[in-house]
């Protein structure tokens, strides 16, 4: 429930004075309980009406396979019993970055990326998506007990970039991130929030008319120079193609626009040549954007390749000899297959 929703809900149930509805926010979002009962501030009859009357559902943990590199792959129970993943980064003296699932499976099939695989089983409910941060924080939290730390870690940045194309998920995604930024909830910045599309057009547009890109960071998963390539490599490419896609970047009111990125996945033989780069700068040069040059991250079955640390050398210079700022993503988590691209559940039931 939206905060709204919440106090109308609680005015139909409690009645009485809006500030239980508040209070109620508060523990739900900031104490993160899973019972009404543990709401101490309410009287005794109003929690045990609470607890009669809603019911508050909680993700499950059932793993947390942790990498050489601190990177941690949650993997989530939902609401109908199936599982999708979350990976908290560490950052080192900066808390944590988390990578955000917002469905199960993925209805793209960009051919890079394991999870594509798994076919579209649904998009996560607003609370499925919110708890993924919750969830993680108690963790971090139970961790800070178990070794005696004064603090347990904090989820600072998140980015939707794990299972799922967001913004194919709009409604729910957006109504998550009203609720983990509220000031009175998990407070979390949105200038500290990414969500990352493969290029859906409408809803890129819809992003920005709703005024989330000023604040939000877009990030955009271009791949490609060429819709040759890209029809190839992202088939949402056949719809909206490069040209449109960044028709509507453009468009973009000019403080939004600075807050893109351009995410590039290299593979090897595909995206990777003297060419492409020099088409890349001609495509973004004229934009204030930022580049995230990714290395292809493997999974099993899939025939690409990522490319030589020579070839990735070359690719990102030329690029920056042309005046892009590109930024080399270095694989996180990768020997538990949480790195990008790398979410697939390969073992799940
Ligand atoms: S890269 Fe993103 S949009 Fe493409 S198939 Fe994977 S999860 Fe879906």
């Amino acid at each position: 429930m939206s905060r709204r929703e919440l106090a109308a809900w609680v005015q139909s149930v409690l009645g009485g004075p809006g500030f239980r509805a508040g209070q109620i926010f508060e523990w739900l979002h900031r104490a993160r309980v899973d019972d009404a009962a543990a709401m101490t501030n309410l009287s005794v009859a109003d929690r045990d009406t609470l607890g009669r009357a809603g019911s508050l559902e909680r993700l499950r943990i059932d793993t947390a396979a942790l990498a050489h590199d601190g990177t941690r792959k949650l993997r989530l129970r939902g609401a109908h019993g199936d599982v999708f993943e979350s990976v908290l980064i560490p950052n080192p003296g900066r808390g944590y970055t988390q990578c955000i699932s917002s469905m199960v499976g993925c209805s793209l099939s960009c051919r890079f990326c394991a999870t594509a695989q798994l076919g579209f089983v649904r998009n996560l409910a607003t609370w499925e998506i919110v708890d993924q941060v919750y969830q993680a924080q108690d963790l971090l939290q139970r961790e800070a007990e178990q070794t005696g730390a004064q603090w347990p870690g904090r989820i600072t940045n998140l980015v939707f970039m794990g299972m799922g194309e967001p913004l194919h998920n709009y409604g729910q995604v957006t109504a998550a991130i009203a609720l983990l930024t509220d000031a009175k909830g998990a407070g979390l910045s949105p200038r500290r929030i990414t969500v990352s599309s493969a290029g859906l057009v409408p809803a890129i547009e819809r992003f920005a008319r709703d005024g989330h890109a000023s604040e939000i960071g877009l990030a955009i998963s271009l791949n490609a120079t060429t819709d040759e390539v890209r029809d190839r490599i992202m088939p949402i490419n056949t719809r909206w193609n490069i040209a449109t896609l960044l028709g509507a970047v453009r468009r973009m009111p000019v403080n939004a626009r600075r807050r893109v990125t351009f995410e590039y996945v290299l593979l090897a033989g595909v995206n990777d040549s003297d060419a492409d780069a020099a088409r890349l700068v001609a495509l973004l040069g004229e934009l204030d954007c930022h580049i995230n040059a990714i290395p292809f991250n493997p999974h099993p079955g899939t025939p690409l390749q990522r490319p030589s640390a020579a070839a990735i050398d070359r690719f990102v210079a030329r690029c920056r000899h042309g005046g892009l700022q590109v930024h080399v993503r270095t694989p996180r988590g990768d020997d538990i297959a949480a790195a990008c691209g790398q979410l697939a559940l390969e073992a799940s039931p």
